[in-house]
């Protein structure tokens, strides 16, 4: 996956942009931890928001999530593994398992036991395979074997909560849903882009405030953007593409 990198500067158009900051503060590199969301920043203007996206496109016009899979029962795999453990971490597990086991059927074929073997150098993988043999049993026994495309439906699978169910309807089914995930959270908290003091507020906070255009995309560019720039004890702000429009009062530029 390609790393959302900076371009050359916009500056006369960025100085253009309304409200975007002038003399950002300088301040400590390292975020306190819990100051992000008692903070009240001067929400972003919808030009803005705009700007911000329009460079993110710019800069990555296709991003991809990180997540491998074959179909979309494999993602929904993925995702639901990737709990609390990395996307890197999952793709060194399921490369094999879902070398043989690339549907609910062969899975169940596969079992508990077996499926167990697979992703045992992910955490909590007893309970994670647990699910994922009982979640392909669902499949089988109220969706003929396939993957649903409501979110409603895909909530009803075991292991498979709000955020699974988004991050599956966008990449498999090319729904406009926002996954909030730990990426997510912290860079929309702390820009200021949409504050918010749960996954949920942020998610919806995020699709009021991001155009329609965007939102296709919009999840992989603040995942990339809080994985590889807006990190979390080191955040990049020197290369980093907002670093105009960001609110954070921390920022190191
Ligand atoms: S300037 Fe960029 S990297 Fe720095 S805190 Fe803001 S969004 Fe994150």
């Amino acid at each position: 996956m390609a790393k959302i990198t900076r371009k050359s500067r916009p500056s006369a158009k960025r100085a253009a942009v309304k409200g975007a900051s002038k003399s950002p503060k300088r301040a400590a590199a390292r975020p306190a931890r819990g100051r992000e969301v008692s903070k009240k920043p001067k929400p972003w203007t919808p030009a803005e928001v705009r700007e911000a996206f329009t460079r993110f496109q710019n800069a990555n016009p296709e991003p991809k999530g990180e997540l491998e899979h074959l179909n979309p029962y494999t993602l929904l795999v993925a995702v639901v593994l990737s709990a609390q453990a990395t996307d890197a971490g999952v793709n060194k597990a399921t490369r094999a398992l879902f070398a043989v086991a690339d549907t609910p059927q062969k899975m169940l074929a596969l079992g508990e036991e077996k499926v167990r073997e697979y992703i045992k150098t992910i955490g909590l993988y007893r309970n994670k395979a647990r699910n994922v043999i009982a979640l392909s049993e669902k499949l089988i026994a109220d969706f003929g074997g396939e993957v649903p495309k409501t979110r409603a439906e895909i909530e009803t699978l075991p292991g498979a909560g709000r955020k699974t169910a988004n991050v599956v309807l966008n990449m498999a089914f090319g729904e406009r849903t926002m996954a909030v995930d730990t990426h997510v959270f912290r860079v929309a908290n702390r820009t200021g882009l949409a504050p918010g003091k749960t996954p949920l507020e942020v998610e919806l906070g995020l699709e009021r405030v991001i155009p329609p255009e965007f939102m296709l995309h919009a999840h992989h560019w603040l995942i990339l953007h809080g994985r590889y720039t807006c990190l979390a004890r080191k955040p990049r702000c020197e290369v980093c593409l907002i670093n105009d429009l960001c609110r954070w009062p921390e920022k190191t530029v």
